[in-house]
């Protein structure tokens, strides 16, 4: 196994002097080296061809002793000096100080055909950060790292990567609904991979600490290594930087939107700089479209982090970020513009995604009103997001409003419920979209053919994924597999996952896993 190392974060950027592994606030220091912990028993049980190629890997080496030791902690790559980052963040709301790499530790930087990753192990053990924590990740949520990472990619949603997955072989002690019953798990270790793990907490934390010298650096590094179109020497350049990652941040949200993908604790340590979903926790995909919807119990309350909330929580944290940026400026305006204009260009952007959704080519002045009469008709009775929009696709100009319905019938929690009421406000709907269809050019099959690579057939619905997690914790890793083949193609027809194409079983409506999630991981 070869691996082209080029490590820059732990070498350009301050480390903290302790070498001691254990719990304490680091100051003035971006990271602590930390070696992982050795596993009594690793074992890898999936791994990703695609992100092991993007770092010069092959098949020989994912079945290789030394690759199940290097990702699994067991040992260290000769030539790295693995380490733990350090940064902060708000957590639904409110200041939380120091957080950092709690369990996750990077082993090293990797060049391979000009591009630079990061490998990093997540539950691979204690850091100074892991505060009352143990460090350990669970089989359950790795694996749902593992499937989400790889199947977000394939949608086509910036995210972090993941090359493998691994049983350590320890147990891990959990209270899954923290009710007071906790239970041994199998734990696991993922390797995440991106070009960088930088949050903005990443920056809040030193800006918690008025540690403007360090904030400095990070930023200057940050961009040297990730917006090389921005030139370092100016304050301007912070502002192009703030601009820059405001811009990622929307695009990743809005194709989060489209898609139905609820991140569920979009707290400000969980946000990259460069505009990618990172942080896999209690995350989930709308199956009826509820704007209202949080996978994540322990947001239960105040569905901060809803689906239909997600637009502007990215906005509430870019401005921490500005805060936290503000030092190196000293001018507030620059960011007030920004931030302003992120509501313009979201709505913007939501509504030119929404008209792909829906295989429009032109746009209209009223089409956000026809969105939201489409938004209220599919709230009015459990639809589900993902097969709506598939079947969509298939209706032709010249159909009738009812055949129209027809065509999208499947989609229906309750199929008697289309009727009276709804069945008219369904009509009403496809009167306007017939309206628009018949005013443009293209034909049925064109429209299909475009709808059909922005919609998804295939998302990791929480109780596939669940499903896998049950069969896995009895030792059968056919149906992760299955899974992660499924969903390389999603917007294929791929007619041999037809099954995988269906609503949410009812049996999945309020079961723990596929209904509910907590933070526990
Ligand atoms: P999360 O909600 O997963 O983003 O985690 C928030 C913070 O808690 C991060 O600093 C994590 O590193 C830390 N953390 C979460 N779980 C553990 C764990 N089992 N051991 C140590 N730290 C953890
Ligand atoms: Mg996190």
């Amino acid at each position: 196994m070869n691996l082209n190392i080029k490590d820059s974060f732990n070498k350009e950027l301050p480390a903290d002097p302790i070498q001691e592994n254990d719990r304490r606030q680091v100051t003035e220091a971006c990271f602590s080296f930390v070696t992982p912990r050795i596993p009594s028993k690793p074992e890898i049980i999936h791994s990703s061809l695609e992100v092991a190629k993007l770092l010069g890997l092959n098949e020989a080496d994912l079945k290789s002793e030394t690759f199940k030791q290097i990702f699994t902690g067991a040992k260290v790559l000769e030539g790295s000096n693995p380490y733990a980052m350090c940064y902060g963040g708000h957590q639904f709301g409110s200041w939380a100080g120091q957080l950092g790499d709690g369990r996750a530790i990077n082993l090293a930087e990797v060049e391979h055909d000009s591009n630079s990753w990061v490998l990093q192990l997540k539950g691979a053990g204690e850091t100074p950060y892991s505060r009352s924590a143990d460090g350990l990740a669970v089989l359950r949520s790795s694996i749902r790292e593992h499937l989400c990472s790889e199947a977000m990619y394939h949608l086509g949603v910036p995210t972090t990567r993941s090359l493998s997955l691994s049983l350590s072989g320890d147990q891990v002690m959990r209270d899954v609904m923290y009710d007071g019953n906790p239970a041994l798990e199998k734990g696991a270790i993922v390797c995440r991979v991106s070009p960088s793990f930088i949050r903005f907490g990443s920056f809040e934390i030193f800006a918690s600490r008025k540690d403007t010298t360090n904030i400095k650096k990070l930023a200057d590094y940050a961009i040297k290594n990730f917006f090389p179109e921005i030139n370092l020497g100016t304050k301007g350049a912070y502002v192009e930087f703030f601009n820059a990652v405001l811009n990622r941040t929307l695009e990743m949200v809005v194709h989060w939107q489209r898609v139905g993908f609820v991140h569920g604790v979009m707290n400000t340590d969980n946000m990259s700089i460069l505009g990618l979903t990172i942080d896999y926790g209690p995350y989930g995909w709308l199956e009826n479209y509820d704007e209202e919807w949080t996978p994540n119990t322990t947001d239960r309350s105040n569905r901060r982090y809803r689906y239909g909330n997600q637009p502007q929580v990215a906005l509430w944290n870019l401005f921490q970020l500005a805060n936290a940026l503000y030092p190196l400026v000293e001018e507030p305006k620059p960011f007030e513009e920004a931030l302003e204009k992120y509501k313009a260009d979201y709505e913007e952007q939501y509504l030119q995604m929404m008209r792909s959704k829906l295989g429009l080519e032109t746009a209209l002045d009223n089409d956000s009103i026809i969105n939201q009469i489409l938004i209220d008709t599919l709230a009015l009775t459990e639809t589900d997001m993902t097969i709506f929009f598939r079947l969509l696709a298939n209706v032709q100009k010249d159909d009738t409003v009812e055949a129209m319905t027809r065509v999208v019938q499947d989609a229906f929690y309750d199929e008697k419920a289309i009727k009276e009421g709804v069945l008219e406000s369904w009509k009403s709907w496809f009167k306007i979209y017939k309206g628009r269809l018949v005013s443009e050019t293209q034909s049925d099959a064109e429209r299909k053919a475009k709808m059909n690579l922005v919609n998804p057939k295939y998302v990791l619905r929480n109780y596939m994924a669940q499903l896998a997690i049950d069969e896995a914790n009895k030792g059968n890793y056919d149906l992760v597999s299955e899974l992660y083949n499924m969903l390389k193609n999603p917007y294929a027809e791929q007619t041999e996952y037809q099954k995988w194409f269906a609503k949410r079983p009812e049996w999945a409506r309020n079961k723990v896993g596929c209904s509910m999630l907590s933070c526990s991981s």
